[in-house]
């Protein structure tokens, strides 16, 4: 019976799933690079954080975000946000222009579930030489537990690719963090190293003494964040780490391949190199 229950479940689950396929692609013409999808709409922000902005009364809007698309946020079927899409696109590009001949090592911090996917689809279609690994000082799942501050189990210059997303706004020392990314990479190494730039802050605004959520919240637009980044602030502090920036906004990719992953115009994707 248990087993027969379970098996009705699974096909309802899965008759559910296509349904929610047919219902996002009538009409679609959206794109999700993460999933491969045609959609006819992305999803919002979760209600949760515009609750919490309103109610602890942060400052800023969510359009002076540089890189967040707020009302068409995340894909209805994988769930990956703007920021995955546009990491989607560049890293596709990235492992068709590394040699094929290569052996390469790509280590991913805080990995964002859809994303991790796509990037191991990607290698196993490829056959490349590819080795990923995933880390994280809490998050339960990843290959190493890691404080990314201090990766003294890893030598210098091992990685020829990270992905570092939204991880520096939670460390209390960004600049230690910088150094060590800096160290564990190759030398021309590169990688993605995304933050929550806003554009209507001047300097950063940081205090990592604060444990005060609501407080937290008001000041830098997150319960667990210890830092509000100004673009200016980011990169000097990148380039003070001793990387090569880059960024990579609509110019780059295409106004039309913007607007067809839900992708903001003002978005702009930080790679750094060694
Ligand atoms: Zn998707």
């Amino acid at each position: 019976m248990n087993l027969f229950k379970k098996h009705l479940s699974n096909a309802i689950k899965k008759r559910i799933k296509e349904l929610r396929v047919v219902m996002y692609s009538l009409g679609a013409k959206y794109n999700c690079p993460v999933c491969g999808s045609r959609i006819n709409r992305f999803q919002p922000l979760p209600e949760f954080y515009i609750n919490n902005i309103k109610r602890h009364g942060y400052r800023y809007k969510f359009e002076q975000a540089e890189t967040l698309n707020y009302h068409s946020y995340s894909c209805p079927l994988c769930g990956a946000s703007d920021r995955d899409r546009l990491y989607a696109l560049y890293i596709q590009d990235y492992l068709d222009r590394v040699g094929h001949d290569m052996a390469i090592r790509i280590i991913d911090f805080a990995p964002s579930a859809p994303l991790s996917l796509f990037i191991r689809n990607l290698i196993t279609a490829s056959g490349q030489n590819i080795s990923y690994i995933t880390a994280d000082m809490n998050m339960e799942g990843v290959d190493f537990k890691v404080d990314v501050a201090d990766m003294r189990i890893y030598d210098d210059d091992q990685f020829d690719f990270f992905i570092c997303s939204h991880v520096l706004e939670h460390v209390a020392d960004d600049r230690k963090a910088l150094r060590e990314l800096h160290r564990i990479l190759k030398p021309q190494g590169s990688g993605i190293l995304m933050v929550p730039v806003n554009l209507g802050v001047a300097e950063i605004d940081e205090e990592p003494s604060i444990t005060d959520e609501s407080e937290r919240w008001r000041r830098f637009g997150q319960n667990d964040h210890v830092r509000l980044y100004s673009k200016d602030g980011f990169i000097k502090r990148v380039m003070d780490s001793g990387f090569l920036l880059h960024q990579f906004g609509k110019e780059h990719f295409g106004e039309n391949t913007f607007e067809q992953n839900g992708i903001t115009d003002q978005s702009v994707l930080y790679v750094v190199e060694k």
